[in-house]
């Protein structure tokens, strides 16, 4: 029997995206424009938790992630030190 030694990374929730199924094209939207459409359908994602915490987690730096923007992130990172 063959046994999977490596442990793939786990991107299993980004098959949840929703994103993902609207197309990813306005999450990254051009520098100073509004990114609320964006957010409205993070807020209706059911894995943003995990999104979000997979930004932060990997430093991701442009577009909209977990339901916040990268400066809104930036600013989580910066009172969650
Ligand atoms: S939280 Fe937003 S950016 Fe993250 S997967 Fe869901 S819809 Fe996409």
């Amino acid at each position: 029997m063959h046994i999977e030694t490596t442990t793939p990374p786990d991107l299993a929730w980004q098959e949840e995206a929703l994103c993902a199924q609207t197309g990813g094209d306005f999450f990254f939207p051009e520098p100073g424009s509004s990114v609320r459409e964006a957010k409205r359908i993070c807020a209706l994602c059911p894995i943003r938790p995990a999104c979000l915490e997979y930004a932060l987690t990997n430093d991701e730096r442009f577009g909209v992630w977990g339901g916040l923007s990268e400066k809104e992130r930036l600013g989580l990172r910066r009172t969650s030190h």
